[in-house]
Order: structure tokens, then C-alpha cells, then sequence
């Protein structure tokens, strides 16, 4: 084996297993049905990567929900709540990813948390007292045999159990070394049987690797590994990404692994490592080709750093998963000229064959490879950055002071206790993107295609009056993506037309492509949010896409820095907030749901590496709008525990975000570090179709009033409602006005 991959985007070339899963959601296909789909969908990955001339094919990478999910799910770890209910076993795979409500009982999915420094999400497993752990399922078996069954020997890949306990939930009492044990056991005994059914490697996930270890946790990552290696009749992988393991590497290189799996690209510390000393018994795995980007491999570049490893056991190898690049460039329709530039997953099979050819000296890719990038590709804007290096210190500081603020606008908006509001998006109806398609395309006029927005708009406006909601938004009906249409209006962007990305279960998303210097072309969405206000005489609240998260959610320039690309962005959409204060729109929402996104996975880097630059950034947006106008901001997911006071600093008047899968469990701390942002904690879920009743959200406000004061408290949902149907979302949002209209009549 001279080349393999960590893993490869399971979705299909044209999402094909997002829509079979969706049907199967709908009941328009049965369990079995969507099985055999799957079938001939993971036949048709293992051929194509075989075809490509890639020699590790992985197998498990496949999953119709999330792999850590299959995880847990392959090794009964599932909580009381699930196993009590007498589900199928396909509904308490569901139940554990979506949530249930129907005849048999009602429960939460559980939580969904960013996989490490991407854009991908996973299901957070759950270890209590009555948790049995055993190997109870089969399907990382039967996925192996499948492929064996069509002659293809693949590397069955699962994440590892050190990951899995660092990603886990605890029930109070729960003993981890109990756990961790029992777990040992139940990995061994995957071993054995991949083992006897043929498998001569197994890949075991464990990117936790690359994080802040402590010495317990070195000290657990070893036993656990002496006991699982130990008389061990299949080879195993220690696979880590998204950067180096500096802190567990003497402990890696001395435990019995047949092979070990580093980061190249993200690993800023990898290639010292290795220099100083790789065992030659064991197989290294270079993932010298990035999984998380979508540009060419530097094959020069990338030859350099080989030269250097000097080792003969060398396997070429991607950073990441593909997981996280879209499938092929072959249907997309860029210029030649662009597309050469660019290697989606199908595209980084051939990069790995060919940099294996090129080290064999056997191949002539490495000419055109070099012209590629001895030819400059940009076009430059020189006034965005001679007005980025025109900037002050004062550029990025709001006045007057935020304590200042919260009395003119008490003044100048007398909102009532608890104000309502939502994250922004209604329900994207197949009508609502169809019709969107269809002006896209050119069928139907600008003036029909307006016509039926605003009558959206109009629609949703009214019925949030009748509701007695007391913050507006438009809904958003003209967006396809929080990110993308900014992008499309915003100059150094690009565009694909299949380049899908899954972010969790069956979502994508289609990250756009930073070609070039960025800057504001035209008002983006000047028209629809000033169109919005004069249809009432409540505020409607503007909706814009932060800085941090455009770049966060598109696919980076690898030619500058990340810090000068967002200020170019950033610099665009202070023209955007100015523009929207100026045409009459008082509370303008910026949102920065993938702030977290990009922050180091080691704490020592956090504020030198990122922070220091991306919260200016996001400042600077709004730096220049009058006291009266209220700036909102939203992040999803609540793990900000640890950077309360960066997120202080953006100096919002107000910031919602995700709470209900995690409990609420940020409100201690937020209350501990005197946070002074007002704050919108999300008071239900929207990632799943379940309604809350009144009597829960109800629950959940007297929660928050707890342990914030009432007169900072915002009630919202957790999220945008785009993805949500128009049944459950009007009723969970009256259920939500209903709730505070209760709390309001008994204060
Ligand atoms: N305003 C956006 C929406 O409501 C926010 C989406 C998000 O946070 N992911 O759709
Ligand atoms: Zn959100």
C-alpha cells in the first residue's frame, strides 16, 4: 500500500443519500429500502476509490446519520430514556439523532456538537449508571464483509475509544475508568472479530490526540491502548487529524501500533516530530494532502516535506477525512482556466496516485503541476487593501460604552420584559426554492420573482403580529444560504453548483469559494429589510452574515492569511450595516454562528492564533452605527463557556444562541463571569421536528430567569427556521409567545 484515505463523503456525487434518507423520514421508503440504497451507494465510493488507483480503501466511513453515533450505537450506548420505549431498531437509531415523538412516547435527540475544527457535527454520546456497554451491533462488520464480498479488502475505520470518551457525556456517578474499561474490552473484541472475518488493518479515530492533553489523560490513552494492542491479530491505525499530537507523540511511537496516521497540514508541529525520530518498524501515514480545502496540491511543496520524513514504511495519505470537501469538480462549470486550481474528494484520489507516481519517478504530472503554480491567478483589489492598512485602532471600538447604550435604547425602544424574537430564516418551503430556482434560471421575471418574496414577507409579517412576537425578521425567503448569498454579492467569490459539504445528518451545506480580494459591490439586502419595516410598526430586525463566519463557512485562500481575508469581509459588511441603519432599520442581527468554528484546538493558541483577530473583526462591522440602533448577534451551539469574555468583546447589545440540547448548562457560568450582553438563550430546539409545549418552554424560561436577570433575557428559538416545516415551526413559536405571555401576567 503506497496511498489511502481516512475516509470519503458519504452523501454521493449529487447528495443522492440525503434525499433516499429524507424519503425514508417522510415513510416513502421503508428501512429496508433505504438499506439496499445505501448498499449500492457505498459499492459505488469503494470502486471509484479503487479505480482512482488509491490502495486504502476505508470501509464504516459510511453512515446514514453520524459515525459517532454508529459508534455508540455498535457498542449500546444508549440512554434509558431510548431503550425504555419499545422502538424498532431503526427508530431508536432515529431517536438518538433526531428526537421521537409519536405513539410510543415523546424524547429529545440528543445533543449535536461541532466535530473538532470543522463545520461537521456529531451526535454527543451519553454514559450512565445503566449503561451496558457490549458489542451490540454489527454494522461495522457487515459493511466489512460487503466490501470483502465484491473482492475489495477494506480498512474498516471507527473512532477510537479515547476520542469517544473525551467527546462523551457522564451521568453523575458514572465512573470513567469503569467506563474506560469496559470499553477497552468491547474495542478488543471488534479487533478479534474484523480480525477473523479477514481484515488485515483497522483504523481507530482518535483526533482528541491533537488537543491540550493532560498527563491523566496520556496516562488513560495508554492503558487503554497496552490492554487493546496487546496479542492484537490485526493491524492497527492510530488515525489523528486537524493538527499535531505533540503532547501524546513519545507515547504514540511507543505503543505497538502497525501504524500511525499524522497531519501534515494542519499539524504545524508534525514534520519536527517525525525529524526527531519515527520508529521504521511501523507504517507512517503522511496526510500531506489537505481533506478540509479545496485547492490543488503543491506537488513540489508536498515532496519537499517527503524528502525530509525519510521513512521507508510510507504511506501517502489525506490530512482529514474527505468528509469535509465536496465530491468532484467534473460537473461543475467553472473556466478551465479556474478549475485546474481546484481538487475536490474525486480530484484528491488522483493527487495521492500521482504524488506516489512522482515519488517513484514515474511520472510527468509533476511538470504541469508546477506551471500551475508558478503562474500568478489573482486579481488583486488594491483600494480594499490600501483601506485595510489605513485602519486604527479606533476603527474597531463602538461608542458610546455598551452600559451607555442600554439606556438609549431602553428609551428608544421600550421593548416589554422578556422581548420575543426569532434567529431570522422561516420555513424554506418547497415553493419558497423552487421559485428561486426558477428566477435563478431565468423562467420567471425580476418582477414576478419580487413580487412573490414580498408577498412572503408580507405573509410572515402579519401572522408574526398575530402571534405577538415583538422583534420582526423578513425571513429571509431570498437567501439559498446564510453565506452564500453574500457571497454572490460580494466581489473575489466563487461559486460551485454541486460543491455540497455534509454539516450533519442529512444537511449540507455549499461552501463558496474565496478567489480573490473581497469587497461590496451593490447593496445586498438593503432592498428586502428596509421593504420589511414599512410593512409594520413593530421593528423589524435586519439580517446579516458576520465577517468571521463568511470565512469560517467558505472554502479559504491559502495565499494570504485568514485574519486579512475577513477584514477585506468585514470591511464590506460595515458598508451593508451602514447602509441598513441608513434606510431605517434600527436592530440589525449579525450573525456569527460559526465564530467557534475555526478556534485552535489547543487552548495555548486560542486568543494569539484567532481571537486576537476575529472579534476585532466582527467590531469592526459595527463600530460606526449610532447608540439608537441595536446590534444583535447569534451564534449556534452554547460551548462558549470558555470564551465568555471574547464574546463580550464582539460588544453586541444582544446575542442568542443554541441552548436547549445542552441544558442550559452555560447560563452558571455566563452569571459567574458577569456577562454583560444581553442574552437570547435558545428556549427550544429547531434541529429536530419536535414541538415543545408550553408547560416545557414555560420550564425552560424559569431556568434561565434563574441565573439571568430579567431585564437581560431575550426569548428566541435556538436557531433559523429554514430547515423546519411550517406546521411545526407556527405552532412551536405560539406555543413560545403563549409561554411568555403567561410568564409576563404571573411577574
Ligand atoms: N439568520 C440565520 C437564519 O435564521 C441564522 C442561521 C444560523 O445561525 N445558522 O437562518
Ligand atoms: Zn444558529
Amino acid at each position: 500500500m503506497k496511498t489511502s484515505i481516512i475516509g470519503f463523503p458519504r452523501i454521493g456525487e449529487n447528495r443522492e443519500l440525503k434525499f433516499a434518507t429524507e424519503k425514508y423520514f417522510r415513510k416513502e421508503l421503508t428501512i429496508d429500502e433505504l438499506e439496499t440504497f445505501s448498499k449500492e451507494l457505498r459499492q459505488k465510493h469503494w470502486e471509484l476509490i479503487k479505480n482512482s488507483g488509491v490502495e486504502g480503501i476505508p470501509s464504516n466511513d459510511f453512515s446514514l446519520y453520524d459515525t459517532t453515533l454508529d459508534a455508540a450505537y455498535l457498542l449500546n450506548i444508549i440512554p434509558k430514556e431510548v431503550t425504555e420505549l419499545n422502538l424498532s431498531e431503526s427508530e431508536k437509531y432515529f431517536a438518538l439523532a433526531r428526537g421521537y415523538q409519536g405513539e410510543k412516547g415523546d424524547i429529545k435527540a440528543r445533543p449535536m456538537k461541532k466535530w473538532f475544527n470543522t463545520n461537521y457535527h456529531y451526535i454527543v454520546p451519553k454514559f450512565e449508571k445503566e449503561t451496558n456497554i457490549f458489542v451490540s451491533g454489527d454494522k461495522i462488520f457487515k459493511e466489512y464483509q460487503e466490501a470483502k464480498n465484491l473482492g475489495i479488502n477494506t480498512r474498516p475505520v471507527i473512532v477510537g475509544p479515547f476520542t469517544l470518551l473525551q467527546l462523551s457525556e457522564f451521568a453523575p456517578g458514572v465512573d470513567r475508568a469503569v467506563v474506560a474499561e469496559k470499553l477497552t474490552d468491547a474495542y478488543k473484541e471488534i479487533l478479534q472479530r474484523l480480525s477473523e472475518l479477514g481484515a488485515e488493518w483497522i483504523q481507530l479515530d482518535e483526533p482528541s490526540l491533537v488537543k491540550d492533553l493532560t498527563f491523566e489523560e496520556l496516562q488513560e490513552f495508554k492503558a487503554i491502548y497496552q490492554v487493546l494492542l496487546a496479542d492484537s491479530t490485526i493491524n492497527v491505525l492510530l488515525q489523528t487529524y486537524f493538527g499535531d499530537i505533540r503532547d501524546a507523540y513519545e507515547t504514540v511511537i511507543n505503543l505497538p501500533f502497525a501504524g500511525v496516521g499524522l497531519d501534515f497540514i494542519e499539524g504545524r508541529k508534525t514534520l519536527e516530530l517525525v525529524k526527531q525520530g519515527f520508529p521504521q518498524d511501523k507504517v507512517l501515514f503522511a496526510g500531506v494532502v489537505n481533506g478540509k480545502n479545496i485547492w490543488r496540491n503543491n506537488y513540489q511543496q508536498t515532496i519537499e516535506v517527503l524528502k525530509q520524513v525519510e521513512q521507508e514504511k510510507l504511506v501517502l495519505t489525506t490530512s482529514c477525512s474527505l468528509l469535509h470537501v465536496p465530491f468532484t469538480t467534473e460537473n461543475e462549470t467553472f473556466s478551465t482556466e479556474i478549475k485546474q486550481h481546484f481538487a475536490f474528494a474525486k480530484e484528491k484520489l488522483t493527487e495521492l496516485a500521482e504524488l506516489a507516481a512522482i515519488l517513484a519517478n514515474t511520472d510527468e504530472s509533476l511538470k504541469a503541476n508546477q506551471k500551475l503554480f508558478a503562474e500568478s491567478r489573482f486579481t488583486e483589489n488594491r483600494t480594499v487593501q490600501e483601506k485595510i492598512k489605513a485602519l486604527t485602532a479606533a476603527d474597531y471600538v463602538r461608542k458610546p460604552v455598551f452600559e451607555e447604550r442600554v439606556d438609549v435604547q431602553k428609551t428608544a425602544f421600550n421593548f416589554p420584559v422578556l422581548p420575543t424574537t426569532t434567529i431570522g430564516s422561516f420555513p424554506q418551503t418547497r415553493e419558497v426554492k423552487q421559485t428561486r430556482a426558477r428566477y435563478k434560471r431565468q423562467e420567471i421575471s425580476e418582477e414576478t420573482y419580487d413580487q412573490f418574496i414580498a408577498q412572503q414577507i408580507n405573509e410572515w409579517i402579519e401572522w408574526q403580529e398575530q402571534i405577538g412576537l415583538d422583534v420582526l425578521v423578513h425571513g429571509e425567503f431570498e437567501r439559498n444560504d446564510m453565506v452564500e448569498y453574500f457571497g454572490q454579492n460580494l466581489s473575489g467569490y466563487l461559486f460551485s453548483k454541486n460543491g455540497w459539504v455534509q454539516s450533519y445528518g442529512t444537511r449540507g451545506v455549499k461552501p463558496p469559494i474565496i478567489w480573490g480580494d473581497v469587497a461590496r459591490e451593490k447593496p445586498i439586502t438593503v432592498k428586502w429589510s428596509a421593504y420589511a419595516q414599512k410593512q409594520t410598526d413593530k421593528i423589524v430586525k435586519g439580517m446579516l452574515t458576520g465577517p468571521v463566519t463568511i470565512l469560517n463557512w467558505s472554502f479559504p485562500r491559502e495565499d494570504i492569511s485568514l485574519k486579512d481575508s475577513t477584514l477585506q469581509i468585514a470591511l464590506a459588511i460595515q458598508e451593508e450595516v451602514l447602509d441598513l441603519e441608513k434606510n431605517g432599520v434600527r436592530v440589525i442581527q449579525i450573525d456569527e454562528a460559526a465564530l467557534r468554528e475555526k478556534l485552535p484546538l489547543r487552548k495555548t493558541d486560542w486568543y494569539s492564533e484567532y481571537l486576537d483577530w476575529s472579534i476585532p473583526a466582527f467590531r469592526l462591522v459595527h463600530s460606526k452605527v449610532q447608540a439608537t440602533t441595536q446590534i444583535h448577534t447569534h451564534m449556534c451551539y452554547s460551548e462558549f463557556t470558555d470564551i465568555i469574555p471574547a464574546i463580550d468583546q464582539m460588544d453586541a447589545d444582544v446575542i442568542s444562541f443554541e441552548a436547549s440540547r445542552s441544558n442550559l448548562a452555560i447560563l452558571d457560568e455566563l452569571k459567574q463571569q458577569n456577562f454583560k450582553t444581553a442574552v437570547g438563550p435558545g428556549v427550544y430546539d429547531i434541529h429536530s421536528p419536535r414541538i415543545p409545549a408550553v408547560e416545557e418552554i414555560k420550564q425552560t424560561i424559569g431556568k434561565i430567569l434563574a441565573k439571568v436577570p430579567l431585564e437581560k433575557v431575550w426569548i428566541n428559538p435556538d436557531c433559523g427556521l429554514k430547515t423546519r416545516g411550517i406546521p411545526e415551526t407556527t405552532a412551536s413559536l405560539t406555543n413560545m409567545t403563549e409561554a411568555v405571555k403567561q410568564i409576563r401576567e404571573e411577574l
